[in-house]
């Protein structure tokens, strides 16, 4: 039996009806650009998904730039903003210290361009507090970016009450959208949002796909990051893929539609792995009420790279942050007030709707006697892993 794929924050796999859409999509031929019947029919195609996209975000469809990934958005957000940012003297960032490599080094791209960065903290859970974020922006802010579910630890920003507290504010406000597009959509309608991005491949769409979503001040200020051919876009020249636009928009529109009974099973595997983390003696980083699809796991003693190889015949998992493969600890996790050798413990659990049956026994049968426990926790784990029925 292959291994259970329980890496979906990584990358999620790709929705059955999206496939089937992409697959008819990709048949056909045309360039959206090119004026004759097939290009026209790959324009109508493309608007439709700008359209969809659009909507899902309460925004009107020239407010979408489809490009390649969330990196790509993030990059076109925060580079495209900075000639402006400089012209308005508005040179100072704020962001947060659990964003993802994609934000933290644009960020970082611009603090090198002369721009001054406030980071905002977590607490040990990984929850970033509005109010300090908030106390963080000044007259001359002229960019808060912040995520708004974090990848490793499921983590709920508030990006609602950022966006509350930022009315009547010139900043503009990003919001890195990748881990929460089409799961928690709600916030993510709000109009105070000036830039949101968001990647296909995390929401069940395939790789190479993403966007860029955009209030009409954030779009009438960007400059785009590369040069050729504006046809369709303003802002991302080149030739659009509409099959993979479409498949964007598809894997939305599922994603609302099919939201409740996505929400069920995710919360049958949370399950699942909090009875393994209890019979292990294990402890979970993380907030109780973080996005319910992942739960990052500190193992009592025992490294997860070890840990990863041990149960690699029956469960893929993600370490630190799964989007990288260096064995730096994760800086979500320092900043949570993790040691570098704690952070070094701590296995990444993400699954989604289409996640099958997990062998949890087995991941304990496993793990369990390379666990370091001390004696006072011997028999309460014994209990826990009855309760489980995983054995003793
Ligand atoms: N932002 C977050 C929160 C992510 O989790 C990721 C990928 O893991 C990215 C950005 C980058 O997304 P992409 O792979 O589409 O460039």
């Amino acid at each position: 039996m292959a291994p259970v794929y329980l890496d979906c924050n990584a990358s999620t796999p790709i929705e059955p009806e999206v496939l089937q859409s992409l697959v008819g999509a990709l048949r056909e031929v045309g360039n959206p650009h090119a004026d004759h019947g097939h290009g026209r029919a790959q324009r109508e195609r493309l608007e439709a998904a700008r359209h969809a996209v659009a909507a899902a975000f309460g925004r009107a469809a020239p407010l979408v730039s489809f490009t390649s990934g969330a990196t790509e958005s993030i990059d076109l957000a925060h580079g495209g903003l900075r000639d402006h940012l400089k012209r308005m003297e508005r040179r100072h960032i704020v962001t947060t210290a659990v964003e993802h490599r994609a934000v933290a080094s644009a960020v970082e791209r611009l603090r090198q361009g002369g721009f001054e960065v406030s980071v905002v903290g977590c607490d040990a859970q990984g929850r970033v507090d509005a109010a300090e974020l908030l106390d963080r922006v000044r007259a001359d802010t002229g960019l808060v970016s912040m995520m708004h579910v974090n990848n490793e630890t499921g983590a709920v920003l508030p990006i609602a009450q950022v966006a509350r507290g930022l009315v009547g504010h010139e900043a503009y406000l990003h919001v890195d959208a990748s881990q929460s597009a089409g799961k928690l959509q709600a916030p993510l309608t709000d109009s105070r949002l000036d830039l949101i991005s968001l990647s296909g491949h995390k929401l069940h769409a395939p790789v190479g796909i993403g966007a860029l979503v955009l209030s009409e001040r954030a779009a009438a200020a960007l400059t785009p990051r590369l040069t050729g051919a504006f046809a369709s876009d303003p802002r991302r020249p080149g030739t659009p893929s509409a099959p993979l636009a479409e498949a964007l928009a598809v894997a939305l529109r599922l994603a609302a539609r099919d939201g409740d009974a996505r929400r069920a099973v995710w919360e049958r595997h949370r399950q699942g792995v909090l009875r393994t983390v209890a019979a292990l003696g294990a402890r979970v980083v993380g907030p109780d009420d973080g996005l319910a699809n992942v739960v990052s796991v500190e193992l009592p003693g025992l490294d997860a790279e070890v840990a990863r190889m041990l149960v690699a015949d029956l469960v893929e998992v993600g370490t630190g942050s799964a989007c990288h493969a260096s064995r730096a600890p994760s800086h979500v996790l320092l900043a949570m007030g993790r040691s570098a050798r704690q952070a070094a413990c701590v296995l990444r659990f993400s699954w989604c709707h289409l996640t099958p049956d997990v062998p949890w026994e087995e991941v304990v049968q496993r793990l369990g006697p390379h666990c370091v426990v001390d004696d006072s926790q011997r028999g309460r784990l014994a209990s826990a892993r009855r309760v489980a029925q995983v054995g003793v």
